[in-house]
């Protein structure tokens, strides 16, 4: 398989597939670049090595072709800035016009296609389109992770037209290196933090997650389907009912395979969902009617800390209350410190998922842990055991 670090770019134009896929404000400027950012190691890369960068990706949800707001036009001067050279803009991302852009670029200028979405082909993940997209360069880097769980024609199909000359990014190397450190390669023990509102969303993670961790801290509105499963009283808290059976066999399958479940043994619960509630602490299985179960409480906060605090490898994925609400952030900020705590003394953290990375970083604490994914649903299908078609496309024959 060939690798970003020793693929020889000299001439080459070298299509990146990346995610370019960023928030912009009314006056469509850009509010939030990290994405363009992540992307911008593989693309100087190939500048560094004598290759032409031909930049890929999709820009928002245009539904039938395409539509002014959707343009990669809006992106242009902010990525020309960021390369540091004036990055030139395809009126499309196939056809005959295009392909002589990229033909014409020399060595260390940059090409940004236009919206791959504005052809149906491409979330169809149709061969022809995939063929024409291949048709711009000589070589394919797939680096927008954020997309690998989608079979699409740039993510995944046109990987056969590059048999001997595809490879992934920086940015997905280091999330699949990351998350292999968690899941293939853990120093021991590992401990998993699942937290959020559902226990629905998460259940293959926590099936999967089973056969791989020494801890499972589970926290957040998920863990009242399993007190309730238990037989505990949980007032107004969020619960699943159709959910009670597999709870009750996730605890039976924790049983069996060793694996250490925890969960809150008291919560801070409040009357009402508001952070001007009436709270108080109790036990997690005797929440009086009228009342809900918000947070963590003291005990079970210092309980988690010690767990995390003996970790070596560490995996959070969802808040463990309502942490947007400060009454009831205690839980994860603590879970989120102790995460740091442990990280410094030598352990491995990955923070993933939506709301636990806007907790770590709300709170302070991205500097402090070893990785965040920012992939959501590739990351959580990758933690569900899936096979991504985008990492498979590179790894595969
Ligand atoms: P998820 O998207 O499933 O990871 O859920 C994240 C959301 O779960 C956050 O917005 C939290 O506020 C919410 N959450 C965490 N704990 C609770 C709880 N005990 N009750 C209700 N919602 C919660």
């Amino acid at each position: 398989m060939q690798t970003i670090h020793s693929y020889d770019f000299t001439g080459k134009k070298a299509l990146i597939r990346v995610d370019f896929n960023v928030p912009l404000d009314e006056n469509f400027v850009i509010t939030d670049d990290t994405r363009i950012r992540a992307a911008l190691p593989t693309i100087r890369k190939v500048m560094t090595g004598g290759g032409s960068p031909v930049i890929m990706s999709h820009f928002g949800r245009p539904k039938a072709g395409p539509e002014d707001k959707f343009s990669m036009r809006h992106l242009v001067g902010h990525l020309s800035a960021l390369v540091g050279v004036e990055v030139k803009l395809a009126p499309d991302c196939i056809g005959e016009e295009v392909k002589e852009m990229c033909l014409a670029l020399k060595p260390g200028e940059v090409l940004l296609l236009e919206n791959l979405r504005f052809h149906k082909g491409e979330e169809k993940g149709d061969v022809e389109f995939a063929r024409q997209l291949a048709d711009n360069g000589d070589c394919w880097i797939n680096d927008a992770f954020g997309t690998a769980h989608r079979a699409h024609a740039s993510t995944a199909v046109m990987a056969q037209f590059f048999p001997e000359d595809k490879m992934f990014g920086y940015l997905i190397e280091s999330e699949l290196e990351s998350l292999d450190k968690v899941l293939k390669s853990p120093q021991r023990p590992l401990t998993a933090i699942m937290g959020g509102a559902k226990v629905s969303t998460k259940i293959t993670i926590i099936e999967n997650l089973l056969g791989k961790v020494d801890n499972l801290i589970l926290g957040g509105g998920m863990t009242f389907t399993f007190v309730k499963a238990r037989g505990g009283k949980i007032g107004n808290s969020l619960c699943e009912d159709e959910f009670l059976e597999t709870a009750l066999r996730i605890e039976q399958t924790a049983k069996e395979k060793g694996v250490n479940i925890i969960m809150a043994s008291d919560v801070v619960a409040a009357d009402a969902f508001s952070n001007d509630a009436n709270t108080m602490v109790c036990k997690a299985g005797e929440i009086p009617e009228g009342w809900m179960g918000l947070d963590a409480g003291p005990e079970s906060i210092a309980y988690f800390r010690e767990v995390i605090g003996k970790s070596g490898t560490i995996l959070w994925n969802g808040p463990v209350g309502v942490f947007e609400m400060e009454k009831f952030a205690a839980g994860s900020i603590a879970v989120g410190q102790a995460i740091v705590d442990a990280t410094s003394k030598g352990g491995f953290s990955l923070v993933g998922g939506g709301d636990s990375v806007a907790c770590v970083n709300q709170f302070g604490f991205s500097e402090g842990v070893s990785y965040i994914s920012t992939a959501g649903g590739a990351l959580l299908e990758y933690l569900e055991g899936r096979e991504l078609p985008g990492v498979a496309a590179v790894r595969g024959n």
